[in-house]
């Protein structure tokens, strides 16, 4: 509630940060223990929505940086941690939605968007208590419907990988049902048509997030090995009618099929690859689904709108997103490895310049710099935007740490 009032209050970036507790390893650097050198804590939690940076030298704090954030303690559990983003989800029938996970490599951003999982287990179901803000907000999604017995509600899953510049639907599948890890482009229509399986419990919700654990790890088209050097994006669309929205829904129906049987031309029976493409102000990606009826960029790239479906009914859409890791190139790198990292880079300061635009309210926001930002453009500019700054309370990735907090302060 109280999230939801400040929002109101001060616009729709909100930015949070969640600081990890100390490992018995180090996720990056493989060694045995994080705590054998440079495990000094320098990131303190001083009050709620109070960071302190220790900046040390020879052991001793040599200048503190101070940072206005709602923080998440590393004693938070992951249930503690939802709670307080719970209150985000209330809007989420009435608004789009998104939660982003932003930090270095091995900072939480996985645990605190999926979970965690049993041990030594990467893929599997997480635990109960060990699941992150994808599988909770999904479960609080069908209650808030189970609620609203009076509307119906449907709700589709579409997930994606931005990987190299490139997007990537993990659902597609073949003719067969095998998955193909299809690579897709974004076009903009007024009705964004996807193909994804329609979800009619948080259950099977978390079916597909099992599987997005092994098509991370097992998909060819992605030369990753590390679910780190992608974006991955979770979409959760749920179209609402009200009873009284049906009678009209069914008048533009009518009128909808009347102008499509006049644009057929412009329809294609299937459509594996299409190109950017502009229509209104809001972007959709196309699944890569066989089925779904889209726009064909060979027959008419740009041509005016698709006839849009019932502007009575709403559809708003829950986007929950884990990056990948923030921190920048390492020395040594070449090649394909050099490649990826620069993808990376480019995408996190694109996506950086447009929290930053967003929150100087220039006119300009650069969405189209890259996929990550144009494929995420409604669920920045037009939701509820929830930032967790993911940060390490060490020493050792210090910088990497500033470098977070930094890009939350931008943002807001
Ligand atoms: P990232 O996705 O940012 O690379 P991970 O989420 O994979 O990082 O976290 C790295 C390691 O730290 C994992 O083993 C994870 O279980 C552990 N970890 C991260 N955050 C927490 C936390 N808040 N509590 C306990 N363990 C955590
Ligand atoms: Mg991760």
């Amino acid at each position: 509630k109280e999230i939801h009032n400040t929002l109101e209050l001060r616009g729709n970036i909100r930015v949070h940060c969640r600081v990890r507790p100390v490992l018995p390893f180090d996720h990056i650097r493989s060694l045995t223990s994080e705590s054998l050198t440079s495990s000094e804590e320098v990131v303190h939690a001083i009050s709620d929505d109070t960071v302190m940076v220790n900046c040390l030298k020879s052991g001793m704090p040599v200048q503190s940086k101070i940072f206005e954030f709602e923080v998440h303690v590393p004693q938070d559990s992951q249930d503690a941690v939802f709670e307080e983003v719970k209150p985000l989800l209330t809007s989420l029938l009435d608004y789009n939605v998104c939660i982003m996970a932003y930090g270095q490599t091995g900072s939480g951003k996985t645990h605190t968007m999926m979970g965690s999982f049993c041990q030594g287990e990467k893929v599997g179901i997480p635990q109960e208590t060990q699941q992150g803000i994808i599988p909770n907000a999904a479960a609080e999604l069908f209650r808030l419907i189970s609620e609203k017995p009076e509307d119906s509600h449907s709700v589709e899953v579409s997930v994606m990988e931005v990987y190299n510049n490139e997007v990537y639907d993990l659902l597609a599948k073949d003719e067969q049902g095998n998955p193909t890890c299809q690579r897709c482009d974004i076009i903009t229509t007024s009705s964004g048509i996807s193909d994804v399986p329609s979800l009619t419990s948080a259950c099977e919700m978390m079916l597909i997030i099992s599987n997005i654990q092994k098509l991370r790890a097992h998909c060819p088209n992605l030369v990753h090995t590390e679910s780190s050097r992608s974006h991955l994006i979770v979409t959760l669309t749920v179209s609402s009618k009200s009873p009284n929205a049906l009678a009209l829904r069914r008048l533009q129906n009518a009128k909808r099929n009347m102008q499509r049987s006049t644009q057929q031309q412009w329809w294609s029976p299937r459509c594996r690859r299409a190109n950017i493409t502009s229509h209104g102000s809001s972007d959709k990606l196309c699944g890569s689904a066989a089925s779904s009826p889209c726009l064909s960029p060979l027959q008419s790239p740009c041509l005016s709108p698709r006839p849009s479906i019932s502007q009575t009914s709403f559809r708003t859409r829950l986007r929950l997103v884990d990056l990948a890791g923030s921190e920048s190139v390492m020395s040594g790198v070449s090649g394909a490895a050099l490649w990826e990292v620069s993808c990376i880079n480019r995408s996190l300061s694109a996506l950086s310049d447009v929290l930053s635009a967003l929150a100087e309210q220039r006119p300009h926001i650069p969405y189209r710099n890259s996929k990550l930002t144009h494929v995420l453009q409604d669920a920045i500019g037009d939701a509820k935007l929830l930032v967790m700054l993911c940060v390490s309370p060490t020493q050792r990735y210090i910088t990497e740490s500033l470098q977070t907090l930094g890009l939350g302060t931008r943002a807001r």
